[in-house]
């Protein structure tokens, strides 16, 4: 199990993540016009759920924890989303995560609503039965949210395919059925998908390359810094580094390298790999957190967490473009301050769309029962990635925002006309 959890770098003004969400949808909701009861009906979640999860810990204790599960939304179809396993989640942010995976899922066209979960914990403290047993316990409390056809969650931070794996099989010990469309993000002979795992890093580099062409800037003449070297970091600096782009900088939450001539990233991985961390790999430099952002290059890809970009620090980026990894690493104070600086932003609910889309493939074929091979998926990936690039250039162009606010706008007008078709059930 490889779950190596450290206590997050401190972030110096770290804003509400709901609140910076609800700045964005409001001004698409002004923008678009939309009318007051559907305005209400998208700001709240639909169901938020804080049940409490007992288990018998190894010492024989019992142990009580917190977890969480947020519908915001699930009028384009079950709800989709991610679950997070870290001693700092809390409801706030859930909420956020959930509404980000509404939009999300509308911006890349598949027919989902957005959910988010996740328990208060610290999974590196936890015995491998221990996780297993919280695992087993939340789902079970969650056996009335859970569904092929309700709710779906999936692989967040510090959550994995074993983790998946358990859900999936306590889920279907309880339906007395192998659900295997309960759960994506599982590992491949339990009904997992080819290319899920790389998916989000994938989708990250497709549209990388997709706003140097809007900038006519050739990948292999341009620099990239990538902040995080997780799941998304990591094949992220891998593919646009195959790309041929140069890869400054790279960072994760126990140190930054830097290298002015380039660092070789599949030489990084394997360090990385021996080592557990980055610093201290072969001719590079260590800088701080703070510094990794600051690095003047041509892409820069936060891929850790949010409220990485900040009012503090905004102006002192010096990127062309920022291509959001992560969800929400750039607050809505951030915003204005990027643009003023002519950054292009490609927001979150885009660039980190490849993930959710995947995990749509993994949910198409476990319910078919046949499986992809891995070309079908990644040429799929590609299509769907670029379409939606293309039509939120349209809406930021059309309405003369940011792709930011393109996306929103895309997003809240998909979900508002079917909100509007389906009607309110009373
Ligand atoms: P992960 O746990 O695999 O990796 C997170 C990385 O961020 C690690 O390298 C960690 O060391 C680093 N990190 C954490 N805090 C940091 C800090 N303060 N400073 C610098 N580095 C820090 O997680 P992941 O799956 O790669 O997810 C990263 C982000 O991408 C999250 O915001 C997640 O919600 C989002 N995301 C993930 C997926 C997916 O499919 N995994 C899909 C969409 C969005």
């Amino acid at each position: 199990m490889d779950i190596n959890y450290k206590e997050p770098a401190p972030i110096t003004d770290r804003e509400n993540p709901f609140e910076s969400m609800m700045e964005r949808f409001e001004l698409a909701a002004r923008i678009l016009g939309l009318e007051d009861g559907a305005y209400q009906y998208l700001k709240n979640p639909t169901k938020q759920i804080i049940t409490a999860i007992p288990i018998q810990m190894d010492d024989g204790k019992i142990k009580v924890f917190e977890g969480y599960r947020v519908i915001h939304n699930d009028v384009l179809g079950p709800s989709k989303g991610g679950l997070r396993f870290a001693p700092d989640v809390n409801l706030d942010e859930m909420k956020a995560l959930a509404a980000w995976m509404t939009w999300k899922c509308a911006v890349v066209n598949i027919p989902f609503g957005g959910a988010k979960g996740g328990i208060v914990c610290d999974p590196d403290k936890l015995s491998l039965g221990e996780l297993e047993r919280l695992t087993r316990r939340f789902t079970a409390n969650l056996l009335d949210v859970f569904g092929p056809e309700r709710d779906i969650p999936a692989p967040d931070m510090n959550t994995n395919e074993q983790i998946m794996a358990w859900i999936m099989d306590t889920y279907s010990m309880h339906m007395k059925a192998a659900a295997r469309a309960v759960v994506t993000g599982k590992p491949l002979i339990l009904g997992g998908s080819l290319g899920r795992r790389e998916a989000t890093g994938r989708g990250v580099y497709i549209v990388t390359l997709a706003a140097l062409r809007k900038r006519n800037m050739d990948p292999s003449r341009s620099s990239v810094v990538v902040q995080g070297f997780g799941n998304v970091g990591s094949v992220s600096a891998d593919m646009l580094f195959k790309s041929g782009m140069k890869v400054l900088a790279i960072g994760d939450i126990n140190g930054s390298i830097f290298s002015s001539r380039g660092l070789n990233i599949p030489d990084v991985m394997e360090y990385f790999n021996k080592n557990k961390v980055l610093t201290g790999f072969p001719e590079s430099e260590t800088i701080s957190h703070e510094d990794l952002l600051e690095v003047k290059c041509d892409v820069l890809v936060p891929a850790a967490k949010e409220d990485q970009i900040t009012k503090n620090n905004a102006d002192k980026i010096r990127c062309k473009i920022v291509v959001e990894g992560a969800n929400g690493p750039t607050s809505a104070k951030a915003d204005p301050i990027l643009q003023e600086k002519g950054i292009l932003v490609v927001p979150d609910i885009l660039a980190n769309a490849g993930g959710v889309t995947v995990s749509y493939f993994e949910w198409v074929q476990d319910r078919m029962g046949y499986f992809w091979s891995i070309d079908k998926v990644n040429t799929r990936l590609e299509r769907m990635m670029l379409e939606a690039f293309d039509n939120v250039f349209f809406h930021a162009e059309r309405y003369k925002q940011t792709l930011r606010l393109g996306a929103y706008l895309l997003a809240i007008d998909k979900v508002a006309k079917t909100l509007k078709l389906r009607g309110i059930y009373a």
